[in-house]
């Protein structure tokens, strides 16, 4: 388990407490169309606010590449974050992030004050790192504190590079969930524990495949990942998808789950269509049995079944990918199938970001799982075993 410092272990009153936080929020038209991110930074920062400190925000928006972009302003995060707080959010609008406006809004706030910094991407720095912007951030604040799971797999300036220009480096509460609830699913599950992969490649997952056979009592395969397996146990895929250099991977972790004693799963029926369209004809067919010219796009109904089972007396489920192209409404049953069976079992059910995420919350199961993780790529290199920048680079306890 790790044991970082967290809010909860510091004294911040009349400090200046820098908070990396995960604005990064989807706008239409200048208007926030998703809130939640912001939702789940308040109760850091409301406990910064009631602990005295003055609260410095700062995030990044898209990708502006280093060049200010008005329509990537962080103006609009500010304002509703107001709404949310009941009380005024300044903005500290400026190119240079820490240019003169933000230093002099630094320089005017008094205990309980909060500012909020512009788009740290407007900066070329940012994403390489470079020290010139972490000491110009650092400059600014007393303590940081890192809440921002979505980005802890990247060391960039405002979560990794801030660190080395400061003495006190803590993680938020937000942070503190995401590295509990997924770090005992992986090092301390309650078994049995299962994972349930799938998403387009193969290649994307290998280190996640990997580690999680040293951890999983069951492997779950679906998506369009499972066609690289099939195929490498000598099966027709057809048009699905194939990487054919994982093929020999592929058997290897075959081999690797049985030496482990991990029952490997792969789908026992597919959705197979003609065309990479939801106006495509369809149907479902066995196993081995994909023909030349149609492509696998969703688990059949058979396999929506086999999996469902194989999380029935689960202790603790992990899930990172759709088990089709659930983007299109006819190969979207696999993926709402698993997402259902999850919200059905009585376990720890862990979702890996991203698109999984996005289904279970367009079902309506939000409130049936145990964690949603807020970090898709950060979440897949936890699940990989490997240490995230953002994560390290907080103080030990
Ligand atoms: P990833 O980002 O690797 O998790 O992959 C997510 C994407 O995989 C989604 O956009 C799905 O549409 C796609 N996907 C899932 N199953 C398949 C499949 N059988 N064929 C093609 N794409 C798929």
């Amino acid at each position: 388990m790790l044991n970082k410092k967290s809010v909860d272990d510091i004294n911040v009153k009349g400090k200046r407490v820098l908070v990396r936080c995960d604005f990064n929020v989807p706008l239409q038209d200048g208007k926030i169309t998703d809130d939640t991110r912001i939702v789940e930074a308040l109760p850091t920062i409301k406990k910064l606010i009631n602990d005295g400190g003055k609260v410095i925000l700062c995030s990044h928006m898209g990708k502006p590449k280093g060049v200010p972009k008005p329509e990537l302003s962080l103006a609009p995060v500010a304002a509703r974050l107001s709404e949310l707080l009941g009380k005024e959010v300044v903005f500290a609008k400026d190119d240079n992030v820490v240019g003169e406006n933000a230093k002099a809004a630094v320089a005017a706030m008094k205990e309980g004050d909060v500012v909020l910094l512009e788009n740290t991407r407007f900066r070329e720095e940012e994403t390489k790192n470079i020290d010139t912007f972490s000491e110009e951030l650092a400059s600014l604040c007393d303590v940081f504190v890192n809440d921002a799971f979505g980005t802890a797999h990247r060391a960039h300036c405002s979560n990794v590079g801030v660190t080395k220009f400061v003495d006190t480096a803590v993680v938020g509460y937000l942070m503190q969930k995401e590295i509990e609830f997924l770090g005992n699913a992986v090092n301390n599950p309650k078994r049995p524990f299962v994972a349930i992969l799938g998403g387009s490649k193969v290649s994307s997952k290998i280190s996640v495949i990997n580690n999680l056979l040293d951890k999983v009592d069951k492997l779950l395969i679906g998506g369009g990942m499972a066609y690289t397996f099939m195929k490498a146990m000598g099966e027709e895929v057809g048009n699905s998808l194939l990487e054919e250099d994982y093929l020999d991977y592929a058997k290897d972790m075959i081999k690797k789950a049985e030496e482990k004693g991990v029952q490997l799963l792969l789908p026992v029926d597919t959705v197979v269509a003609k065309e990479f369209s939801n106006d495509s004809e369809f149907k479902t067919v066995k196993r081995g049995e994909i023909e030349a010219g149609w492509q696998g796009l969703d688990i059949g109904e058979e396999t929506r079944k086999l999996f469902a089972d194989a999380v029935k007396d689960a202790k603790t489920v992990v899930w990172n990918g759709p088990m089709g192209v659930f983007e299109m409404p006819n190969f979207a049953k696999g993926t709402f199938a698993v997402a259902q069976a999850l919200a059905e079992i009585d376990a720890i059910t862990i979702i890996g970001g991203g698109d999984s995420a996005a289904a279970v919350n367009q079902l309506g199961f939000k409130d049936k799982m145990t964690h949603i993780s807020t970090g898709g790529g950060a979440s897949l290199e936890f699940l990989e075993g490997k240490e995230l920048p953002g994560v390290a680079a907080a103080n030990d306890k």
